[in-house]
């Protein structure tokens, strides 16, 4: 027997996160499977945001920093975020890009391990992580280890000062044995970085649980911070004395406004600042981090895991014989909050879904992305999508040509 749209539209009435949708603004008719790369628009944030700079910056301008406490949003973004990924709130605060807080949070685990100069990582891992210990390595005279994704624990040895993994997998929405993998890394003496740009808001993560050293993550994904918001990262407080990185702004100081020629410190993730943080998108991603209030993380991994397992029955249901191959585990408890699909022609395929209102994204060289954010997707938008999908395949939609031409952004 086949899943029916009636067995979606029953899992959404028993959804205990069905409400959450209503914090969101979805246009009408659009099926969104890509807030893994944009979170949608939360309801309060255009008013908050408006207000923002129309009362707190246009009438109170200077004075703002301290009567709106505009300085502190970097600690409060941190705060709330801490509690989704099981950190405690004073060891996150937001900052900065994932990349630029990957560049300060290796320098600062080289430095806490003299003597190892290697930094290991994953073949094929996001670009920019690797860019960026490309870049740190050059400037820092350390090396960098990229292996293959099973090779990483053998990697390890009495040279590497540091592991950078990415838990959830952009692409293949594979997830690491954060627990598994740390405790090797720490048995080798190498500190943990853990990009959590493609788990925070989708998963439990539970870094404390983990003993996890370092941790960075995105705004604008799962969070719902906006475009280009404000990225975070996480130190372990037994590190906090320990830890410095090499950005080191005024705003990381210990006492920024007494300024002082000599840079000295400041206390426990204050440090991991650099410049002044720009309070409009952290406006933006507080109103996104609101949208978590009240949510249960295992209620919320639960769901994603359900999305994805519906999704991908009913492409098997659906869509056999159309050269799709399964590029994600088959396994929920083994994938994060997406599926991936590789084809042939995935590019054209992801663009007539995209005609059709069936927002997904393509991945070079041939995955087609699906993600599930589960504060506002619904199961009949996963069952809808799908049969979006089956017919855009078996009608050959996507031959033609104005699905072929490759835009800026993928
Ligand atoms: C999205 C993403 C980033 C983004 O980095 P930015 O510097 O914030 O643009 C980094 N790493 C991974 C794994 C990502 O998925």
């Amino acid at each position: 027997m086949t899943t029916s749209r009636d067995d979606a539209e029953a899992l959404d009435r028993d959804d205990p996160l069905r409400s959450f949708r209503d914090r969101f603004e979805i246009p009408d008719g659009l099926i969104y499977l890509d807030g893994n790369s944009l979170g949608a628009l939360p309801r309060k944030t255009p008013e908050r945001v408006a207000e923002v700079v129309r009362e707190e910056w246009g009438k109170d301008l200077i004075a703002g920093w301290n009567t709106h406490d505009w300085i502190s949003a970097p600690q409060r973004a941190g705060a709330k975020i801490a509690r989704l990924i099981g950190a405690k709130s004073h060891e996150v605060i937001g900052a900065d890009s994932v990349s630029v807080n990957i560049f300060k949070l290796a320098a600062a685990a080289l430095k806490m391990r003299p003597g190892r100069r290697v930094i290991v990582s994953e073949k094929g891992n996001f670009p920019t992580d690797l860019y960026m210990l490309q870049g740190l390595a050059e400037f820092a005279g350390a090396e960098l280890r990229a292996v293959e994704r099973g090779e990483v624990v053998q990697a390890l040895d009495e040279d590497v000062a540091l592991l950078l993994l990415t838990h959830a997998h952009y692409k293949t929405g594979e997830l690491y044995d954060m627990d598994g993998v740390t405790e090797a890394a720490h048995a080798s003496g190498a500190l943990t970085l853990w990009d959590l740009s493609h788990s925070t808001g989708a998963l439990e993560v539970d870094l404390n649980g983990a003993r996890a050293d370092f941790a960075v993550g995105c705004g604008y994904k799962y969070l719902n911070g906006g475009p280009g918001a404000p990225a975070f990262l996480y130190a372990a407080e037994r590190h906090h004395n320990e830890f410095s990185q090499p950005l080191s702004g005024w705003m990381g100081h210990k006492r920024p406004f007494e300024f002082i020629d000599d840079y000295e410190p400041g206390a426990g993730m204050d440090r991991a600042l650099a410049g002044t943080p720009p309070i409009l998108a952290f406006t933006a991603l507080e109103a996104g981090l609101e949208t978590f209030d009240g949510v249960e993380m295992h209620q919320l991994r639960t769901k994603s895991r359900q999305l994805g397992d519906l999704f991908l029955t009913r492409v098997k249901e659906r869509c056999a014989g159309h050269g799709l191959k399964l590029a994600c585990p088959e396994d929920s408890n083994a994938r994060g909050s997406q599926v991936s699909l590789a084809h042939e022609d995935g590019y054209a395929v992801v663009q007539a879904l995209i005609e059709r209102g069936v927002v997904g994204d393509f991945r070079s060289p041939d995955i087609l992305r699906f993600g599930f954010a589960p504060l506002y997707l619904r199961y009949v938008d996963v069952y809808d999508a799908v049969e979006h999908l089956a017919e855009v395949l078996e009608t050959g939609d996507w031959r033609e040509e104005r699905f072929q031409t490759r835009a800026a952004v993928t």
